[in-house]
């Protein structure tokens, strides 16, 4: 097993990139009685990227393993507030809920409450596929027509955090109307966390801007058809197999696309997504519901994770019982406008 992050590969190869430490000398080995050869594709950035190609195996897999570092590279959270912290909004229930238990909720995004929301990085990537349309071929363009044309991927599990702590916009959109309160938490706190399984679990900031949102889904779109193109030439396109990687990384890349009306919400997102783990991530779930919301939980993640909470800010208009808040040991101070 390899997780080489300089490359962003994770895999059961070495990195497919030459010179890397966790690489391979030679370029080409036998895997388990088959041949498998370093393959060069196009570059992103100026650097050329790499992939393991199987003999007589379809590269789909190698498409989506090259948007999901783009998406990365392009969009990864490593820097985070201005103050070096990041802030979960929540109501009184929900503060109640996450400090008795020491868990946060990640919630099916197919059940996030805002429709728009979800329309809008479908929007984008509809507009961005018919302005390459005339330069792909005409498998890889079937192969987006389904990707827009399909409901919404399962298996992709969002927590949300915003950057900044003391707007008054973020306290009456995502506090109750300020009776609610915000955890105030130290991102490296989450190292552990991402680290468990860095391949099903991204840190990301969301995507206001509209060439953001669009570079990542011509990111998608290009590397599809460079495979495409591969796979057809090697007589081993097969359309299933493209769909099934296509369809998750998609689903990868909705959840980080908002309408640019939102930007003052500088939310950043832990995005889970199970399918896509190393380490057989989805049996470890219980996926549960309540009001009509499907979550698991940071715990269910790794059950050894602390929430990195650093403090408690209540909100200006906070009126519950705050000696029955399971609190111990952090500062709480009431919120001062
Ligand atoms: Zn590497």
């Amino acid at each position: 097993m390899t997780l080489c992050l300089t490359h962003i590969y994770g895999g059961v190869l070495p990195c497919p990139w030459p010179d890397c430490a966790e690489g391979a000398a030679d370029a080409a080995f036998e895997f388990n009685g088959t041949r498998v050869w370093r393959q060069r594709f196009g570059e992103v950035f100026g650097e050329p990227t790499y992939a393991w190609i199987i003999d007589g195996v379809t590269a789909a897999y190698v498409a989506a393993q090259f948007t999901r570092r783009a998406m990365a590279q392009v969009n990864g959270a490593h820097s985070v507030a201005d103050d070096g912290f990041m802030y979960h909004f929540t109501d009184e229930t929900g503060l109640r809920g996450i400090l008795a238990s020491g868990e946060l909720w990640l919630t099916d995004y197919r059940d996030l409450r805002d429709e728009q929301e979800i329309r809008d990085g479908q929007q984008v990537a509809k507009a961005t596929f018919d302005a390459l349309r005339p330069d792909l071929q005409r498998e890889t363009n079937s192969l987006l027509d389904t990707l827009l044309a399909a409901p919404l991927p399962s298996g992709v599990y969002v927590s949300c955090f915003c950057v900044m702590r003391a707007s008054s916009y973020h306290w009456s959109e995502f506090a109750a109307d300020s009776s609610g309160a915000v955890l105030e938490m130290d991102p490296l706190g989450f190292e552990q966390l991402l680290a468990c399984d860095p391949f099903a679990i991204q840190f990301t900031r969301v995507a206001y801007i509209w060439d953001v949102k669009a570079g990542l889904f011509a990111h998608l779109a290009t590397w599809l058809e460079e495979l495409v193109s591969f796979d057809l030439a090697r007589g081993l396109f097969a359309r299933d197999i493209y769909l099934r990687e296509m369809t998750q990384i998609f689903g990868e890349l909705l959840p980080m696309c908002k309408d640019v009306s939102l930007f003052r919400e500088r939310e950043i997102r832990v995005i889970v997504t199970p399918a896509q783990s190393k380490t057989d991530l989805a049996s470890k779930l219980a996926v549960r519901q309540t009001n009509e919301r499907r979550y698991i939980t940071t715990r269910d993640v790794l059950p050894s994770f602390a929430l990195p909470i650093k403090s408690v800010l209540l909100g200006p208009k906070f009126t519950g019982d705050i000696s029955k808040l399971a609190i111990d040991g952090l500062k709480v101070p009431k919120f001062v406008a």
